[in-house]
């Protein structure tokens, strides 16, 4: 089988940042990298979870909700990835700031974390969660849209 363009980019050169994955047509797969590849540190299922729950509920209730095409965490646990339609790069990277930002703040009981609302409901950890995202918010403070761009 062919190689997924997502398995050629180096990962052992990528640095937590927000990257442009992958275009297709009108989507916009943007690589939301929260951990350095490889390197240690991995985010817990539960801090992970959260981070999805917060980030989905949050881009979802702005003004660009109907650009949001999907949210959801990296298999490897290293971190998001977002799609998004119809939507500028630099209105994506506002978004997520913004996000970030939100769950940064965020007390009290998680969105969508009842039993019946999500099929593992107990995996949380918000805690972990806040501390988790410190690096990638500062990461993308004064990001710009040229930073999108994986490096070699
Ligand atoms: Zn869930």
């Amino acid at each position: 089988m062919e190689k997924i363009t997502s398995f050629t980019i180096n990962h052992d050169t990528l640095e937590v940042g927000m990257y442009i994955s992958r275009i297709d047509d009108d989507i916009v797969t943007y690589d939301l990298r929260l951990v350095k590849p490889n390197n240690g540190y991995f985010l817990s299922t539960g801090s992970l979870h959260t981070i999805e729950h917060l980030f989905a509920t949050y881009a979802r209730n702005t003004k660009f909700s109907k650009n949001i095409v999907y949210v959801g965490p990296m298999g490897c646990r290293t971190g998001c990835y977002l799609l998004t339609r119809n939507m500028s790069h630099e209105d994506a990277i506002s978004l997520v700031q913004d996000s970030f930002d939100f769950i940064s703040k965020f007390e009290g009981e998680i969105p969508g974390t009842k039993k019946e609302e999500c099929g593992n409901y107990l995996d949380h950890d918000l805690d972990k969660a806040k501390e988790d995202i410190k690096p990638f918010l500062k990461a993308l403070q004064n990001y710009k849209v040229e930073n999108l761009k994986y490096q070699d």
